[in-house]
């Protein structure tokens, strides 16, 4: 998970709302403080001005009205105006005022503070301020300006009045008596700093921004250790949210509180144990899972909606003779080499099971793969299952079941096919010729005798596949038993075929069933009989193989021989090398799948060697009877 940075975290915005909250208000109370000051101060400033002028007013005033002679000068004290006016001003001491001009009624400047510029003095001064005074006689609202310097300034135009006496004319122009009038007769004009005020204001100002700072940082301060208390417990379960979604559900968050963000912690906790509950109920049932699908014999694939592989199990693997890891992700169709059966992955849902032919040479592998298509209820379709399994060894025993009913049926309708055809010339009046009808009956004898043959053997072997039979072994000495059984052959014989004995001295006990021994002698015994020639030989050899503790007995014909790729196969039921000769030599091709079976049954082997033409022996064996220590060689 990606680290907050401090710009997007609620920490900042925290401590910005926080500061904002503290200054808006500050702001507006400043801005509303600074500027009702401004107000204040402009006015206290104008007063104590405007109360100094109306001191220096009145003495201006007065000496305006003193009566002066001709060349200007007082009766008193000898001055003249101008004089008389700057020895007032001379005493006239007015703080922040820098320029004091007095101008009689012509705009002539007749006095001057020590401050203002004595230049001026004698010379006019045509200002329109003066001159809308002079004419109106009001105090000119102040003017406030920006001198060359930079700095605000405030000019004001006071007027000097005087009372006259002016005869008063009614309206039809006689003069009736005289009135006092007010005449301005000059202009006091002032020019004052404002600076010290407005550096006042600005004192003001900067202590109040350093208290806005001083509250402000204050704030943030603040905000930082408040946003800490909220944030903390918040980056608490974002670092936990990291270690539960690791899958570590062992650890717990603090709660800090039973505020909000403290019930946020409590359902938090709640929630890992929730989660842990749950993830190992997931586990418990993922191993479940996971030990079913390794322990199936049945190979699973699973595959997401496309088709491709996204899960396969061990028995899966072993039978695709693929790694899982080879196959993730690969389509199925093709790692179960059906992609030329099947065009695409949703043919699927239309076959329930197919069976694929996976055999590599000698090696026979057949498996039947059945497809599940994966739906969660109404959703569309999330997958296939296919659950693999090895039906070589079931199609196998298939194929050889019908194989043998195919057979049974066509050993037994051959001898009746034979037999209706032979008693049908018969009834149709054969039976009436003496030559021909005992040669038929003959025939339909013979057929009808093969086919008990192989009904019996056909009921023996079945009783075998059933193990529906008991062995009665006994302790025999099967070289005498082997003697009394060969004999019988050749007795019938005559000199047709020679034997040759190869036989131990010694007596060779083994635990068999005589009868079914005899049965499996007669059967090898009979068919080296019926495939030797005319005057071939036919060798028995018994040995003993100590080491093995094995009796071994062969029997060797000079016959026809077997060719080497089907020595194996005369050991299958109905299996002939020669078909026809057989039959007619009155086989059934069930005796050496019998002779097997019941030497099994004992414990031992069957096999067969043979070179064409030349002959061919037939060996088995069979366990020795253990022997007391001491009665062997
Ligand atoms: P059958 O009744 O046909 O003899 P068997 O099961 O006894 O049936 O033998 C199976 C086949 O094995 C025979 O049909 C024959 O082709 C072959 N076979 C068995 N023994 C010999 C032998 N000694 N020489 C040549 N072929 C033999």
């Amino acid at each position: 998970m990606k680290k907050v940075g401090f710009f997007q975290s609620i920490r900042l915005k925290f401590i910005i709302i926080i500061t904002l909250l503290l200054l808006f208000p500050i702001q507006v109370i400043g801005a509303y403080f600074s500027q009702q000051l401004e107000t204040k101060l402009n006015e206290n400033f104008e007063e104590s001005i405007t109360n100094n002028i109306d001191i220096l007013n009145i003495q201006l005033e007065q000496a305006f009205s003193k009566e002066r002679t001709e060349d200007g000068q007082t009766s008193e004290d000898g001055q003249t105006l101008e004089e008389e006016v700057q020895s007032i001003l001379n005493d006239f001491n007015a703080e922040n005022i820098t320029e004091l001009l007095v101008v009689n009624s012509k705009s002539r400047v007749i006095g001057a503070t020590e401050d203002s510029d004595q230049s001026k003095v004698g010379k006019r001064l045509p200002l329109p301020e003066i001159q809308r005074t002079l004419l109106l006689g009001r105090v000119m609202e102040p003017d406030t300006k920006v001198d060359q310097k930079g700095h605000r300034i405030l000019v004001r135009t006071y007027p000097i009045y005087q009372e006259e006496e002016t005869e008063r004319r009614e309206e039809t122009g006689e003069t009736n008596g005289n009135e006092k009038q007010e005449v301005v007769v000059g202009a006091i004009y002032i020019k004052a700093s404002l600076e010290g005020v407005y550096g006042q204001l600005q004192d003001i100002n900067r202590i109040f921004a350093n208290g806005t700072f001083l509250g402000v940082s204050i704030s943030v301060l603040l905000g930082i250790v408040i946003a800490r208390t909220i944030t903390k417990p918040i980056t608490e379960m974002r670092k936990h949210a990291k270690i539960m979604g690791a899958g570590d559900f062992s650890q717990k968050v603090n709660v800090y509180g039973r505020d909000e963000i403290g019930q946020l912690a409590v359902s938090f906790n709640e929630l890992n144990d929730k989660l842990k509950i749950s993830q190992a109920t997931t586990e418990g049932e993922r191993r479940k899972l996971s030990s079913v699908l390794s322990n199936m014999t049945e190979g699973v694939i699973a595959t997401d909606h496309t088709g491709s592989i996204i899960l396969m199990n061990e028995p899966a693997s072993r039978l695709l003779g693929q790694e899982i890891e080879d196959v993730q992700g690969e389509p199925l169709l093709s790692v179960l080499k059906i992609s030329d059966r099947l065009d695409k992955i949703t043919d699927l849902n239309d076959k329930e099971s197919i069976i694929i032919d996976f055999s590599e040479g000698d090696q026979q592998l057949l498996l039947k793969a059945s497809f599940t298509v994966v739906q969660y209820e109404m959703e569309e379709m999330n997958g296939y299952i296919t659950v693999l399994s090895d039906v070589t060894e079931q199609e196998k025993i298939e194929r050889e079941r019908r194989e043998f009913v195919a057979n049974v049926s066509h050993e037994l309708r051959t001898p009746l096919t034979t037999m209706k055809s032979y008693l049908e010339t018969l009834s149709e009046g054969a039976w009436e010729d003496k030559e021909i009808a005992p040669r038929f009956l003959d025939v339909t004898q013979n057929e009808t005798e093969r086919m008990i043959r192989l009904v019996n053997d056909l009921l023996q072997l079945s009783k075998m596949d059933n193990k529906d039979y008991k062995l009665h072994k006994e302790k025999v000495n099967f070289i005498g038993f082997f003697k009394t059984v060969a004999e019988r052959f050749e007795i019938n014989q005559d000199d047709h075929i020679h034997f040759e004995h190869h036989l131990p001295d010694k007596e060779v006990l083994v635990w068999i069933d005589k009868d079914k021994m005899t049965q499996v002698l007669d059967n090898i015994i009979s068919n080296a009989i019926k495939y030797s020639p005319e005057g071939g030989t036919i060798t028995f050899n018994l040995e003993v193989k100590k080491q093995q503790q094995k009796l071994h007995v062969s029997i060797s014909d000079e016959g026809v021989g077997i060719p080497k790729e089907k020595l194996e196969k005369i050991f299958e039921r109905f299996y002939r090398v020669d078909r026809a000769r057989s039959r007619n030599l009155g086989g059934t091709g069930l005796g050496l799948a019998i002779s097997r079976e019941m030497i099994d049954a004992h414990g031992g082997e069957v096999w067969a060697d043979s070179k064409e033409g030349e002959g061919t022996k037939v060996t088995f064996t069979l366990p020795l009877l253990k022997q007391p220590q001491g009665d062997e060689e």
